[in-house]
């Protein structure tokens, strides 16, 4: 079977920028940029260029920076947008527009106080003066998740015929299920006529912590670009994560798809952005959280002593984290606390073990977490020292 790439487009600088407390300069900006062109996405969505003087020049300066990937800025359907975000993009090697409207009943009723037919109107003519600068045009018909399929798909047939490349299909309020999301991909790919030409985007939101699994869903049905952000951020609840999308494209070769991402980068990417973002990462986070690859129960701990793949379905170095943890807790066993003495230079008997374990549960039932230092410690209460001989 044909196996297919899947385009991943980062909207870090954009969807995730908007979260409150979250606003970059533009220095740090262009260092993100640089990372994610180094990481291997295909485009970057740089910004708003119209929303402020500081987005123009953030998108103005990436444009001149970005190498290899596509620089992406959004506009509304409005031609001054349109005009500002081609001037912001003219130094771009590969420049993307990326136009659109509201098509679903309560966005073109109560946003736009339009019918159906002023909105298609209005799609076409956004779609057709972005073609005027630039070849890529991307649009997005926003809160797709809740538009009726039929009047979606005149929208896509009508943009599609004004010169869109690519079409988002965005579940902008995080509504859909996985099931839904997918159907309606499948019914565009059915049902608009050229759909064959131009690539299907899946821009997913996470309100009900359907964002991941809504974008794979979507590529499953044929689409082959995901909009994702380093660690999920994004407005509410946040964007599809493009660690997860990638990882699991990666760690399922049954999907027959892959993407171009160096997914050893993602860990030191990961922490970046949070770090230049001030967006703490929660340790329970798949593939970056501090405890994604951490084991602190005695069976789990003894598994993967013995074998890493008895308790781990990703390869840890696969995504740049140097090795599994084997944390010390009072839920531990004798394996792990004689492994992690080894670690520091306690090789130790039976015996050994035996009498460092009774002095370890006590420690560790006073305490979340036995460290190194207090490994240190109960060796010497019980007078064993580093690099002694069994
Ligand atoms: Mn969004």
């Amino acid at each position: 079977m044909q196996t297919d790439k899947v385009q991943i487009f980062d909207t870090t600088l954009r969807d995730g920028e908007q979260v409150p407390g979250c606003k970059l300069a533009t220095n740090e900006k262009l260092v993100i940029a640089e990372r994610l062109d180094f990481l291997g996405v295909d485009v970057i969505e740089a910004g708003f260029p119209i929303s402020s003087p500081g987005d123009f020049t953030s998108v103005f300066e990436i444009s001149k920076l970005v190498k290899n990937a596509t620089v992406c800025g959004l506009t509304r359907a409005v031609l001054k947008d349109i005009d500002v975000a081609a001037e912001a993009l003219k130094y771009a090697k590969f420049p993307r527009i990326h136009t659109g409207i509201g098509t679903s009943e309560s966005h073109m009723k109560y946003k736009f106080k339009a019918t159906p037919d002023q909105i298609i109107e209005r799609a076409k003519k956004a779609t057709a003066y972005a073609k005027t600068f630039v070849e890529d045009v991307e649009f997005y018909a926003e809160d797709a998740g809740r538009t009726d399929n039929e009047f979606l798909a005149r929208v896509c047939e009508e943009v599609i015929k004004s010169g869109a490349t690519v079409l988002n299909i965005p579940d902008t309020t995080g509504y859909c299920l996985p099931e839904e999301y997918g159907a309606k991909m499948k019914y565009l790919r059915e049902n608009v006529r050229g759909i064959e030409n131009v690539i299907l985007s899946c821009h997913c939101h996470n309100d009900l912590g359907l964002a991941t699994a809504n974008s794979i869903a979507g590529v499953i049905n044929g689409a082959r670009q995901i909009e994702c952000t380093i660690n999920g951020i994004g407005e509410r609840a946040g964007n599809t994560a493009l660690e997860e999308v990638v990882m699991i494209l990666k760690q399922h070769p049954d999907l027959h798809l892959f993407t171009d991402i160096k997914t050893e980068l993602l860990l030191e990417t990961s922490q970046m952005v949070s770090e230049k973002m001030g967006m703490f990462v929660q340790p329970n986070k798949a593939i970056v959280g501090a405890n994604a690859f951490a084991h602190s129960s005695g069976i789990h701990q003894d598994g993967v002593i013995k074998n890493r793949e008895t308790y781990e379905i990703i390869n840890p170095a696969d995504v740049g984290v140097s090795e599994s943890a084997i944390v010390l807790t009072a839920r531990s066993g004798r394996a792990a606390l004689a492994y992690r003495s080894k670690n520091i230079g306690y090789e130790l008997t039976k015996i050994q073990l035996d009498t460092a374990y009774n002095q370890f549960l006590t420690v560790a039932d006073k305490q979340k977490e036995v460290r190194d230092n207090d490994i240190h410690q109960i060796m010497e209460s019980i007078q064993i020292s580093a690099g002694a001989l069994a």
